[in-house]
């Protein structure tokens, strides 16, 4: 089946970010091996040139890597897939110490960076970030299909300030975290659309809340907020702005909701969307539905549920990214109150198609119709530009052919 589709509207990623690791050794490719990871990253450290050697999308289901493996280099950092874990060899360390001393005493505490996600990201987002940078991400992401990416985790006012220069405040939204927008002035806290805030951590550093126990760990990944402190939150800011709010695990999912409904008993004025809800169960879904929250879901997270089957508990893979309990029983609407993006693992319309129409994961709940697609992850028209689509009577993407 041929189909021309509008382009994307990538409703969560991290602009500046990515944009700063643009020229870093990208190991979430297909074949990628431990052998061929560390012969790049290698390869790379020892090439010369200043700074770190940034590794990104390790996904540690597919291969081990260890500081070990990078002691003997110049400095090098490898980002987990999910951006919620890092190595840091002994130069690199050195290195991170000159920017960010509290960062440099926490590498090894994983708790400690899920708590400070947004300080260690935005080291590398501010030493690599500029406005040149952004345009360049920006025509990167155009010829993968997406014109509009929403930058879900705002580095500071400066971000703002690169984003006019650059050209490009219309290709984005910027969501800040509560200290962010606290901290702006009131011209760019106008400009904010909303607040994010993360309630837990994520599934590869088996930092997601779920409600039983990881395969692979003595424990049920972690809340970042007591019930109370998220709930006077969403009561602080969701008055005055919309709010994303990151739940991966379903115990975070389940607090999140009830935090809302604590917080807005009478329901909520502006939008509230929470981010990924991979593991929401039916229940939950019904009643954020009846709140009217938004979700915002990553199809290209269907694939966990193969990445991760060795360490999420008995029953969690096929209820990873329950997209058909959602829309047929649930009654979530794909552009009304579902909308999708990639969280730039990886960016770009071939891998959202294919991981919508026909998901690694295979699991039945999980597969998108390309109407749904269109829906809740393109522009209305064609205004911004097109896409070819070619699949196969198995529903299996073809071929995907961005128009110039
Ligand atoms: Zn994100």
């Amino acid at each position: 089946m041929k189909l021309t589709i509008p382009l994307l509207r990538d409703r969560h990623s991290h602009p500046l970010l990515y944009a700063a690791l643009m020229d870093s050794v990208d190991l979430n490719r297909p074949g990628e091996t431990r052998a061929s990871a560390l012969e790049r990253i290698r390869a790379g450290a020892l090439g010369g040139g200043t700074g770190w050697t940034i590794a990104t999308g390790w996904n540690s289901g597919r291969f081990a890597l260890a500081k070990a493996d990078f002691d003997d280099l110049p400095a090098v950092v490898v980002l987990s897939l999910s951006i919620h874990g890092l190595i840091v060899n002994d130069a690199g360390r050195a290195l991170v110490r000159l920017h960010d001393k509290v960062v440099a005493d926490h590498l090894d505490d994983q708790d400690w960076i899920e708590r400070n996600l947004r300080r260690v990201l935005n080291l590398f987002a501010r030493a690599g970030g500029s406005s040149g940078r952004l345009r360049e991400f920006f025509e990167h992401l155009r010829t993968l299909g997406v014109h509009h990416a929403e930058e879900m985790l705002l580095v500071d006012e400066d971000e703002i300030r690169m984003f006019d220069e650059a050209g490009l405040a219309d290709r984005t939204r910027f969501w800040a975290a509560p200290e962010a927008y606290d901290a702006a002035s009131p011209a760019n806290r106008e400009r904010i659309h909303g607040i994010k805030l993360f309630t837990d951590g994520a599934i590869g550093v088996t930092t997601a809340a779920l409600h039983e126990r990881y395969r692979t760990a003595d424990h049920r990944g972690m809340l970042l907020y007591s019930d109370e402190a998220l709930t006077a939150l969403i009561a602080r800011y969701s008055p005055e702005k919309p709010m994303a709010i990151h739940a991966i695990g379903d115990a975070a999912i389940d607090q999140v909701v009830s935090a809302i409904e604590a917080a807005r008993p009478g329901g909520v004025l502006h939008e509230i969307r929470i981010e990924h809800a991979q593991f929401i169960s039916e229940g939950t879904a019904r009643r954020a539905k009846a709140l009217g929250l938004h979700l915002s879901m990553q199809p290209n997270f269907s694939e966990d549920s193969v990445m991760y089957a060795d360490r999420l508990p008995a029953g969690y893979p096929e209820r990873n990214n329950p997209f058909r309990m959602l829309i047929d029983r649930v009654g979530f609407v794909p552009g009304n109150d579902l909308y999708f993006g990639s969280d730039g693992m990886p960016h770009g319309a071939q891998p959202a198609l294919q991981q919508s129409l026909f998901p690694d994961g295979k699991h039945e709940g999980q597969v998108l119709t390309l109407d749904e697609f269109v829906a809740g992850y393109c522009y209305p028209d064609m205004t911004h530009g097109s896409i070819d689509v070619e699949t196969d009577a198995a529903g299996r993407v073809v071929s995907v052919v961005v128009n110039r």
